[in-house]
């Protein structure tokens, strides 16, 4: 597989709850959309896709991570599947701000989900013993963890970079702003600056693996002791029953 990696892989990574593959449909779009970016010569109905996650998660006893990658030189897909894994994020976790500026990638939109983004790869090294990075833009904007969404809260309001600022368009991102609709949140997608997350009442973070992860504290900034503010708590509780009854999935 080494030579697929070094030439660079388009993935994903999904997840199930109560042992079905989530948001499958979702997933194999945005890989096929970058699939038709880079003109890789592969195609597979999503009912093959979806058959071969159901196969392998039936070989896991317990909810399972699922890592898809389709070299890009070779069209050669793979699929990995392991036990899922969530250290306990429900208390908070602890984020800084990475040294590591999104460095504008002229040929490959940010919303292309592959290996190898020279920025990510750097901001994770940072991470130690923090749960992850936030990348910023070379203006000063907030763009995203380095395997997460960021989100803010202020004085009521959600607000999230806009897919403008150079990020992914996360699918747990999709469905936070999703459920924030449906419970009336005000919500803001925009450029944010860094100093906004400083000012901020409530921080969180999402990605597919663990959902909603409200941020305990950024750089030396605490954002709660005890437990997560009210909005995220708000949102933390309603996320899983609301995704698992969105009918897309
Ligand atoms: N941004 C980056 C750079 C990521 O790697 C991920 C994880 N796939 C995310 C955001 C979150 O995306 P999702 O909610 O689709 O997991």
């Amino acid at each position: 597989m080494f030579e697929e990696v070094s030439q660079g892989l388009v993935y994903e990574t999904l997840r199930t709850y109560n042992r079905v593959p989530f948001a499958a449909y979702k997933h194999y779009n945005r890989l096929m959309r970058s699939v038709s970016f880079f003109d890789i010569p592969f195609s597979m109905t999503f009912e093959e896709f979806v058959d071969i996650l159901k196969k392998g998660t039936r070989q896991i006893d317990r909810e399972s991570r699922i890592k898809v990658l389709l070299s890009v030189k070779t069209a050669e897909l793979f699929f990995v599947f392991s036990p899922l894994n969530i250290s306990s994020v429900e208390e908070g976790v602890n984020v800084k701000i990475s040294k590591i500026r999104r460095i504008p990638d002229l040929s490959t939109p940010p919303s292309l989900k592959i290996t190898g983004r020279t920025d990510i790869l750097l901001a994770r090294r940072e991470i130690g013993e923090c749960y992850d990075v936030i990348l910023t833009g070379v203006n000063g904007q907030v763009c995203e963890g380095s395997f997460s969404n960021v989100f803010l809260v202020k004085e009521g309001r959600l607000i999230t970079p806009s897919i403008e600022s150079g990020i992914l368009d996360g699918i747990t991102r999709e469905n936070v702003i999703k459920l924030a609709n449906r419970l009336e949140i005000p919500l803001e997608e925009r450029f944010v600056w860094v100093w906004e997350l400083f000012e901020a009442d409530e921080m969180f973070l999402t990605h597919t693996s663990a959902g909603i992860v409200p941020v305990r504290r950024l750089n030396d900034h605490l954002f709660f002791e005890e437990e997560p503010g009210p909005i995220t708590s708000t949102l933390m509780e309603n996320f899983e029953p609301f995704v698992l009854n969105l009918e897309e999935n």
